[in-house]
């Protein structure tokens, strides 16, 4: 069986006595083994990436993002490829894979921009033949910690942006899903990335700690679950590094009595159970204001799920695989058999779903919740599979609470007809990535991602502008050339025009 082990100066290593499965999660076979890099392993990774940092950040940005144009059309030429190894260790269905490598591409396309996004800004004449000036100049080196729900997406979040602003950089990805890191890597140096700008280590806490410790890391950039992003950041910036954490969610979609029900419905459909529910923007609460709307939504979901395709990803017309790991598959069952405990109405139980075929893969049945109340832990907690609850309210203001109280605020949404009520919404929701009949208001490239309250720990967002500003560090220059004709004495007054 073939053991994945990690990009290190250009070169395939694999060196690591710690190792786990890697699972099919559509058959329940493991398919590889994964390294988990030791603290020396790391250490090699961090040591190529310092030795390439002062060639790389002398490269012009236009050389840098020469690279990155290259890696776009590899990324594009080996798309099926690459999704594939998506599908066949994340389970997500084909057509998913597709959407996520494709909203990946669409970062390294702005980072292709890289010399009109480090132009700087430029003052002439601050004083009397003085010319100031501000440049982003790169950090260092940096490094990426990723979950296993976006395993090319997410780390392409941050590596484009990281490299063009002249940084080298560290993937640490998801042990769970880690093929597609590794591929995508290889494609990178194809590009003519020189070797050691880039490197990548599978692993675990071991190998995370290893980043968070080193002094020669700069920064830390990662995404995954909160109670580890809360951990990543403050044992980051307790190091003195720079640290952006994005966290878990709990989006709510809000339904007012005047949405377009059809539309509301198709796109909760999509938002709930794509993916499998194992996306940060999905959306697992539907708060329904007032009791006819509950009911109408309640009963059209319960349709829908009826005819919901669900089958292994590579399957043709599938709309939902598994779930990514045996693991995950028992803690999400169990939070549907609280559910049912603590008194909400199951609707639709997705644990009774029966395949066809003899599978043993990690599957689970769309599950809709009725009458779901903000005390119950499927309310509370990020279940992150394909359950759906829904809340009924009498208000907007009531909806609104709700949301503002939950202590996730990624992704929200509302289905109205109504502007007024859409500005309202937007404006005053305390959540950092709104939609209005956009269930999933992922922002584009060169817009940046990230949620508010617990669900992002640090200033600056992922990819965009701000992905640009986290990885540089801004250098302000004052300079003057005087007239040799001219002799000026001292002046011990602070300097003024
Ligand atoms: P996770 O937190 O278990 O793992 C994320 C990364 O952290 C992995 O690389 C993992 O190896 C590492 N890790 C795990 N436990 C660790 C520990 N104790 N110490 C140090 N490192 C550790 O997350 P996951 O299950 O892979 O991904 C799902 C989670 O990610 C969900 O909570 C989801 O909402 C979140 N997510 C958030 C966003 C966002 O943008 N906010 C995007 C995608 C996923």
């Amino acid at each position: 069986m073939h053991t994945i082990g990690h990009f290190i100066n250009g070169e395939q290593v694999q060196e690591s006595k710690r190792t786990q499965p890697v699972y099919n999660p559509a058959t329940g076979e493991i398919t590889h083994r994964v390294e988990l890099a030791s603290r020396d392993t790391v250490e090699r990774a961090i040591a190529a990436a310092e030795a390439a940092f002062p060639a790389w950040r002398a490269t012009p940005p236009l050389k840098r993002a020469q690279v990155m144009f290259r890696y776009k059309q590899l990324l594009e030429q080996h798309a099926e490829e690459i999704c594939g190894l998506i599908t066949d260790e994340h389970g997500k269905v084909l057509d998913d894979a597709m959407g996520e490598l494709v909203r990946g591409i669409e970062v390294v396309e702005y980072a292709c921009g890289a010399p009109e996004l480090l132009k700087g800004e430029f003052s002439k004449s601050v004083g009397p033949g003085i010319d100031s000036w501000s440049e982003f100049q790169p950090l260092g080196v940096v490094a990426g910690i990723t979950p296993f729900n976006f395993p090319v997406m997410v780390p392409m979040w941050m590596f484009p942006v990281a490299l063009v602003c002249g940084n080298t950089f560290i993937l640490k990805p998801s042990e769970r899903d880690p093929s597609a890191a590794l591929r995508i890597a290889e494609l990178l140096q194809q590009a003519g990335l020189p070797d050691g700008v880039f490197n990548l280590v599978n692993g675990d806490k071991e190998a995370v700690d290893t980043l968070l410790g080193d002094p020669r890391v700069q920064a830390v950039s990662f995404v995954g679950s909160t109670p580890v992003a809360e951990y990543i950041y403050r044992t980051g910036t307790a190091a003195g590094k720079r640290v952006q954490a994005l966290g878990g969610a709990k989006n709510h979609a809000v339904v007012m009595p005047d949405a377009d029900l059809g539309n509301a419905v198709n796109a909760l459909m999509g938002a709930a159970y794509g993916s499998c529910g194992e996306r940060c923007m999905a959306i697992s609460i539907v708060v329904c204001v007032g009791d006819d709307v509950a009911d109408a939504v309640v009963g059209r979901l319960a349709e829908k799920l009826a005819h919901l395709k669900v089958g292994a990803g590579r399957d043709v017309g599938c709309e939902m695989g598994p779930l990514v790991t045996e693991q995950h598959l028992q803690k999400v069952r169990s939070y549907v058999d609280r559910g049912v405990d603590e008194g909400a109405e199951l609707v639709v139980d997705g644990r009774a779903l029966q395949l066809d075929d003899t599978t043993q893969g990690f599957f689970l049945g769309g599950c809709l919740f009725d009458r779901v109340t903000p005390d119950m832990t499927i309310y509370r907690d990020e279940i992150f599979g394909p359950v759906l609850g829904v809340v009924r309210v009498a208000s907007l203001r009531e909806a609104m609470a709700l949301i503002d109280n939950h202590e996730y605020g990624n992704g929200t949404c509302i289905f109205t007809r109504d502007g007024e009520v859409a500005r309202y919404f937007s404006d005053h929701i305390r959540v950092g990535m709104v939609g209005v009949n956009v269930p999933l208001p992922v922002p584009v490239a060169y817009h940046s991602f990230g949620g508010w309250k617990r669900s992002l720990f640090g200033d600056l967002y992922a990819y965009g502008p701000d992905a640009v500003r986290f990885y540089t560090r801004r250098k302000t220059i004052t300079q003057r050339w005087p007239s040799s004709a001219v002799r000026e004495g001292s002046s011990f007054s602070f300097p003024t025009l």
